[in-house]
């Protein structure tokens, strides 16, 4: 027989005795900020959906709009009949919004990274990574031909010293880090790199939030990396991404980036939809002022609590200690009709247990009252 069977039942039953055991949640109006399970209401305070285009109307009869359009799906990969006239509208919107000669359009980002390092890494290179960059890059590089290494989070001056000339280099670092929400150093890790290194940045929560017209991390920073990530099942609402780049590499991607050779397209409808939330994240400016209001009464409301930490983003950490507490603490949360995630390790380095609270455009400065008001309430009566 097989060692499959056991294999299995060994792994879950680890899990199971660990705590760690997680299951898919059905949920009712899962996209939206009021979402609710078996009855229950609850303030949805865990989604990615920052800028509330998730359950946007308009975006909707975009999407529907393209299906009139171009029907279901793509039918082929890109390089074969897969590539229509609206994948090429949303590369040209993509590369004129954000600066880039090209786009190339990927599934999703974890695809979309992949490529990346499988693609441009080879034998004898260097990969150095922020030790935070998600999981995507993480195992992308571990599997890649580059040696990897990993710089302490943020720390450039650990990043300069594992930096060799001699050896053709790619840093990678998001924008902004999901489960933190701060924001990479970009200006510093750009002008430490050197003549023999490229710079990738994953911006999966800096597009669309961060920037003028919400152009991202890079634009806020004032660089241009030489190649740089969107995905679009954040800010975009919808999902997808592209890695935006010269017109050489997204050719050489192009022809050799095996996730987008022998992947059917995206369907052409979803590109269409994609374009139109590219416009509305450039020119809703509303939603962005929004997510500032509501930040900053987060940060009123909460800043002399232990465990607040401030971010420049909708990514809210409250830092709660021990797993057992942030269990408590977000299952007291849930009751009261709250809906976040704790966040435990490894995924957070131990002691460092926490609450992963995002905001979105479509919340409402009673939602912020409501919450921090029962948060407050939640951390003075549970102590470590
Ligand atoms: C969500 C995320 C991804 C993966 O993107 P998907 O489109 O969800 O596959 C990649 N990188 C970062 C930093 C992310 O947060």
């Amino acid at each position: 027989m097989p060692a499959f069977n056991s294999r299995i039942h060994q792994a879950l039953a680890d899990r199971e005795q660990q705590g760690l055991r997680r299951s898919l949640q059905v949920l009712e109006r899962s996209n939206q900020t009021l979402l609710a399970q078996r009855g229950q209401r609850y303030i949805n305070f865990s989604s990615n959906d920052y800028l509330g285009l998730a359950s946007d109307a308009a975006l909707a009869h975009a999407w529907q709009q393209g299906l009139s359009l171009y029907g279901c799906g793509s039918g082929a990969s890109p390089l074969v009949t897969g590539f229509s006239e609206a994948h090429q509208t949303l590369e040209r919107t993509l590369c004129e919004w954000l600066g880039f000669e090209r786009a190339v359009l990927f599934g999703s980002g974890f695809s979309a990274n992949q490529a990346l390092l499988f693609t441009l890494l080879q034998k004898g290179d260097l990969l150095l990574q922020d030790k935070l960059n998600h999981a995507s890059l993480m195992e992308a590089g571990l599997l890649s031909s580059a040696q990897m290494k990993r710089f302490q989070h943020n720390d450039v001056a650990h990043l300069t010293r594992l930096l060799n000339e001699q050896v053709t280099t790619l840093v990678v670092t998001e924008g902004v880090f999901s489960m933190d929400g701060d924001q990479a150093p970009l200006t510093d890790i750009q002008a430490a790199l050197g003549s023999n290194a490229w710079l990738a940045v994953d911006d999966a929560h800096g597009v669309g939030v961060l920037g003028e017209r919400g152009a991202g991390s890079c634009q806020a920073a004032g660089i241009k990396p030489q190649v740089l990530v969107v995905t679009f099942g954040k800010a975009f609402g919808l999902s997808g991404a592209a890695i935006l780049c010269d017109a050489a590499l997204g050719d050489y991607l192009t022809q050799f980036a095996r996730h987008h050779v022998y992947s059917t397209a995206m369907p052409p409808a979803q590109a269409h939809a994609l374009t139109h939330a590219a416009g509305m994240i450039q020119s809703e400016a509303w939603r962005r002022d929004k997510l500032a209001e509501l930040s900053a009464l987060y940060h009123e409301l909460l800043c002399d609590v232990p465990g607040f930490v401030a971010t420049q983003t909708p990514i809210k950490p409250f830092v709660l200690g021990s797993a057992q507490r942030a269990l408590h603490i977000a299952s007291a949360m849930r009751d009261a009709g709250l809906w976040m995630t704790a966040i435990r390790p490894p995924t957070v380095p131990s002691g460092s247990a926490r609450l992963r609270i995002t905001l979105t455009a479509h919340h409402t400065p009673q939602h912020i009252q409501q919450m921090a008001d029962t948060l407050k309430q939640c951390v003075e009566t549970s102590h470590e």
